[in-house]
């Protein structure tokens, strides 16, 4: 999400003369954008405006700036420390180009605004990927769930969907510049919805009218959310083959006493059934979640109730944190942050340990089977190797010369570790 929110920014600063460039030391302009959703997060942003200082000292004049969460959910306090010229929040960034414009020494500038209707539709990314065949394209911005533990909804603002019709330029945008693969994007892609005088399009009806720009672009999308996923997505997945079959389906606990804490709006048993339904309609499908260990007042029961999750669902792979406390949530004002840093670093490594293990089982049972994959480039550790990913988002690494990224291949899996496919040419 902050990837694509990065391609927004430069495509506005590029309208108004700004160049980008990788290298700080020729920067004019440096800025940072930033995650709030866990402390550790931030805490390296401010490292980073340090090291910006540091360039600075040897370069005056030089702006420095926080955008996106960070600088949402600090606003004035980023100021106040002195060390950077221009906060904005990621509503503001039309309004860059004029900010940076005002800022001079001892005026810095902040716009943490945040909006009901800002969706950047109109404005084309500019692509940071580096291989030219994936693309990430925003549905919607913000979220109107309020799970207790998380700072989105504060720093993202209220959820607004966005015209379906921009989706869908965009995507043959894309397609026409060669890319083969678009990654819708949104906080709960489940609760998309479009309304206007020609009726209303909803999460199902998009990635029908995405998935149809062309059978030869395939299309993903994150992040599902377990009470929203419904069976008409499902089927729809189903009915396409350019619909890739991979679902992130973030669990966060597998205790029906710290869902609820946590707000999430369901229970362990819908979670369990939402997982059938998806594996009834979708055998092949991927399946990878988050999850959050040691939230306020988890007991070795609950812990042990997501362990016997993830040994259930064996995804095939996860994100896992420790709870981390984010001041204005409603757990930080409702709840203690009362498991203590060893325990919860225990959990952690638990549920990391036992992922790993579902993880090989998950890869190995694909061990002989054929996949067609989304050439991305070389492999990383060698030039002779191509890698891309199989429709279920596991990754695929073959030895082959002929074919290029964006081309589509058959690959067989001979073996695999914990992450990886390790395949040959099918043909
Ligand atoms: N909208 C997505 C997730 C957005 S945040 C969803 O609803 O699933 C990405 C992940 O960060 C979350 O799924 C959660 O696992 C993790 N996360 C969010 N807030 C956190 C916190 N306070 N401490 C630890 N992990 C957190
Ligand atoms: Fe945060 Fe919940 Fe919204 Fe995801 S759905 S962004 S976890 S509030």
């Amino acid at each position: 999400m902050n990837v694509n929110d990065t391609e927004v920014i430069f495509s506005i600063l590029a309208k108004h003369g700004y160049e980008r460039t990788e290298k700080m030391e020729e920067a004019d302009v440096i800025m940072a954008n930033t995650c709030s959703v866990r402390d550790n997060a931030e805490q390296r942003i401010w490292g980073r405006i340090d090291c910006f200082n540091q360039a600075r000292k040897h370069r005056p004049g030089v702006v420095i700036g926080i955008v996106g969460c960070m600088a949402e959910r600090l606003k004035e306090a980023l100021l106040d420390s002195h060390k950077v010229d221009l906060v904005a929040g990621p509503d503001a960034y039309r309004r860059l180009p004029e900010l940076l414009e005002a800022v001079s020494p001892g005026h810095p500038q902040i716009d943490v605004m945040l909006s009901r209707e800002e969706t950047y539709a109109d404005i084309t990314p500019v692509r940071l990927d580096k291989n030219g065949v994936s693309a990430f394209i925003s549905i919607m911005r913000g979220c109107n769930n309020v799970c207790s533990y998380c700072v989105v909804p504060y720093t993202r603002g209220a959820e607004r969907s966005r015209d379906p019709r921009t989706i869908v330029m965009e995507a043959c945008d894309l397609f026409s510049k060669g890319y083969r693969e678009v990654v819708l994007l949104g906080q709960n892609v489940d609760s998309y919805l479009w309304k206007d005088e020609a009726g209303q399009v909803n999460f199902a009806a998009l990635l029908r009218m995405v998935a149809e720009v062309s059978p030869e672009l395939r299309v993903r999308f994150s992040t599902s959310n377990p009470q929203d996923i419904s069976d008409e997505v499902i089927y729809t997945m189903s009915e396409y083959d350019n619909i890739c079959k991979h679902i992130h389906l973030p669990v966060q606990s597998g205790s029906n006493v710290m869902l609820e804490k946590m707000r999430r709006r369901y229970t362990r048993e819908w979670y369990l059934q939402r997982v059938a339904k998806i594996r009834e309609v979708l055998p092949d499908c991927g399946l990878t979640t988050d999850v959050i260990a040691g939230f306020c007042g988890e007991t070795e029961q609950d812990h042990r109730d997501t362990l016997s999750l993830f040994e259930e669902v064996c995804f095939d792979s996860a994100f896992m944190f420790y709870y981390s406390e984010r001041p204005g949530t409603l757990a930080a004002r409702k709840y203690a942050d009362d498991v203590d840093i060893e325990t919860k670093t225990r959990r952690l490594n638990e549920i990391i340990a036992l992922q790993g293990r579902c993880s090989l089982r998950s890869y190995t049972a694909d061990i002989g089977k054929t996949f067609r994959v989304l050439v991305e480039g070389p492999s990383k550790k060698s030039p002779d190797e191509l890698c891309g990913r199989a429709s279920n988002n596991k990754m695929c690494v073959f030895p082959d010369r002929k074919h290029k990224a964006g081309d589509y291949v058959d690959v067989r899996v001979l073996s695999c570790s914990s992450a990886t496919l390790i395949c040959e040419l099918a043909e």
